[in-house]
């Protein structure tokens, strides 16, 4: 399909000078395609990939359409999501910015009714909305359609997918039958062609076909990796591209929380989206992630539905999206306007025959990969550390330390022995920031933490330098209270240090350190940054402290160390744990059965 400049497309100057302001130099495929039939009044079914344009090819003759003096709804636009209709409202605020007095609005649910009433009641002409909050409103009396001229159901087949079926009928039968009525929709399913038959008078049916176009943007490659592995190769593959924003997709919501804990665990800025997270939340999340406030958003399909961030660089597949389809709008969120993208696609077993079957029906351009090595990672990371070195060299940002160099000189080491001391130094207290990560450590559990991240933390050296074991804190995402308390604990008191260090890499000790996410006030355990958790076992039931610290260890996928002292009763036990991971292994042990006994974890009281 052939693309035109908007200006050959019948639109007015003024949405012209809006498209102008916005940047777009020629229009889509789908908008080429759709302006000038929608433009006649003719009704449109429009059917073309996610990021192909399709709001503008609606919202521009929806805006010509709009008589600017009579302060009527006129143009109703359904989506399926209020984050949708928030988006879509945007985009058409923007595309109507030089139409005086042309108003839009997005109506949805969660939003209280007064303000949505106002705007209404003001003579807006757009109302942009989610089905069911449309239905409020026109049973309230609040939402006239009478004046209705044109009625445009985005993402259709997402809103019957959602089950808004019978809303959309019950508003098709209340509006004016002379309207114009749009149908978008990336496909056009059996209830869909229903609803046209049903409501829609002889409408020019306008399909692109996306592969083609949507192919080159995106470069997509799969990896098969085993299913404990995931992290693993999630963090290396994070590493060595150095990806800074993106989205990683999870097929349920239980995997969501759990990924995001373990990436931010690992020192990376995550946050989560999914269906059981309450509105306000999620608009708070995803507000945060298009000002790029973290970096990872792990995420369901369903949460992330009509979610329009630009630039991402990356969209992983952490599980294997359950058709095609998704799949494509999945990877759709990257590479978008001609900006190349990656996406990345984690398969184990038997997944490869799906993801075949995947690639032959819809024609995937998609390459197998390797997972880095550790090498590769490290490599990597080196030059990173290698590229702050030399920035620091070049621009002088430190303080000479000539005399004690000239010590270690004087003593007759070689100035190469020197630095190599001190980098190994910067190496083994996990700290420097500026690179952390020991090579040797090759256990596949808990891995880099933020400072080891090479170019996330900003750490000067001389702090490093100073105290080398103390990890610098990362930007946490939920409580701005100091944390670190294993980390600092490993420091100040001899006997934990001896525990730590006995058992613990230095990684573990940080990255305990850098959960803050579950600290709540609760008693203080035996040992500084630990709390006590109440557990309904004991000698009774003949549990042993291996079966304690085997148990947490087991369900939270954290190492051993969070679990420090444990006092063993009749009919209870007493163990301290980290108090950043106390309300995780509360919330993972409960339900659990330990030696036939169903446990019913808590923390201690704050009696002292
Ligand atoms: P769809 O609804 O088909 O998934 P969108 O309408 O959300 O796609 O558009 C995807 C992105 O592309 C948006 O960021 C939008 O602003 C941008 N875009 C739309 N049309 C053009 C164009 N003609 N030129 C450049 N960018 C465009
Ligand atoms: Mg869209």
């Amino acid at each position: 399909m052939e693309k035109r400049l908007f200006s050959e497309l019948g639109l007015s100057p003024e949405t012209l000078k809006a498209v102008d302001k916005m940047g777009f130099e020629e229009a889509s495929p789908i908008q080429t395609a759709v302006i000038p039939v929608a433009l006649t009044g003719r009704d449109v079914v429009g059917q073309s990939s996610t990021g192909s344009g399709k709001t503008a090819a609606f919202a521009l003759p929806a805006i010509e359409k709009v008589e600017a003096r009579q302060r009527v709804v006129q143009v109703l636009i359904l989506c399926p999501t209020r984050e949708l209709a928030v988006q879509v409202a945007e985009e058409t605020g923007k595309l109507a910015l030089f139409k005086p007095g042309v108003r839009e609005v997005p109506i949805y649910g969660g939003q209280s009714y007064e303000r949505q009433f106002r705007a209404l009641a003001a003579g807006t002409q757009i109302v942009i909305g989610t089905p069911g909050r449309v239905m409020d409103h026109m049973e309230r009396g609040t939402l006239k359609l009478n004046a209705l001229k044109m009625v445009i159901l985005d993402e259709t087949d997402r809103m019957l997918d959602m089950g808004f079926r019978d809303d959309i009928e019950h508003i098709l039968k209340a509006v004016p039958p002379t309207r114009q009525l749009m149908f978008f929709s990336a496909t056009i399913p059996r209830a869909i062609q229903e609803l046209i038959g049903r409501y829609s008078k002889d409408p020019a049916w306008i399909k692109i076909e996306s592969v083609a176009q949507n192919a080159p943007q995106v470069e997509q490659t799969y990896f098969e990796v085993d299913r404990r592995s995931k992290i693993e190769a999630l963090t290396r593959l994070i590493d060595v591209h150095d990806f800074r924003y993106g989205i990683v997709f999870c097929s349920t919501k239980i995997m969501v929380d759990d990924l995001d804990e373990h990436l931010h665990a690992r020192g990376y800025l995550t946050d989560r989206l999914h269906g059981d997270i309450s509105q306000t939340q999620r608009d708070r999340v995803m507000e945060k992630f298009r000002r790029r406030a973290f970096e990872f958003l792990v995420a369901t399909d369903v949460a992330a539905r009509g979610l329009d961030v630009d630039d991402l660089e990356v969209v992983f597949n952490f599980d294997l999206p359950n058709d095609a389809e998704d799949y494509t709008h999945r990877i759709g969120r990257t590479g978008r306007a001609g900006r190349k993208g990656q996406a990345f696609t984690f398969v184990s077993g038997q997944e490869i025959y799906k993801l075949q079957s995947m690639v032959r029906w819809a024609k995937l351009d998609i390459q197998r990969g390797r997972i880095p090595s550790l090498d590769q990672v490290e490599e990597a990371r080196t030059n990173v550390f290698f590229e702050k070195v030399r920035a620091t060299l070049e621009a002088r940002e430190f303080r000479p330390r000539d005399q004690m160099i000239d010590r270690l000189l004087d003593q007759g080491y070689a100035s190469t022995d020197i630095c190599s001391a001190l980098i190994h130094l910067l190496q083994q207290g996990g700290a420097g920031g500026a690179w952390g990560q020991p090579a040797a450590a090759q256990t596949p559990a808990p891995k880099p933490a933020a400072a080891s991240r090479p170019g996330r933390t900003e750490v000067k050296p001389a702090p490093a330098w100073a105290k080398l074991a103390a990890a610098p804190k990362p930007k946490s995402k939920a409580a701005p209270a100091p944390v670190a308390p294993a980390h600092s604990a490993r420091e100040e008191s001899p006997a934990a240090g001896a525990r730590a260090d006995s058992e613990e890499s230095p990684e573990a000790a940080s990255e305990v350190s850098r959960r803050s996410k579950y600290e709540r006030p609760a008693r203080t355990g035996r040992e500084p940054g630990m709390v006590t958790i109440f557990l309904n076992v004991g000698r009774k039931q003949l549990v042993t402290p291996a079966d304690i610290v085997g148990k947490i260890a087991g369900v939270t996928r954290l190492p051993a160390t969070v679990v420090g002292a444990i006092d063993i009763h009749q009919r209870h036990t007493l163990a301290d744990v980290a108090t950043a991971e106390a309300e995780l292994i509360v919330k993972k042990l409960a339900g659990i059965k330990l030696k036939g006994e169903t446990l019913a974890p808590a923390l201690a009281g704050a009696e002292g």
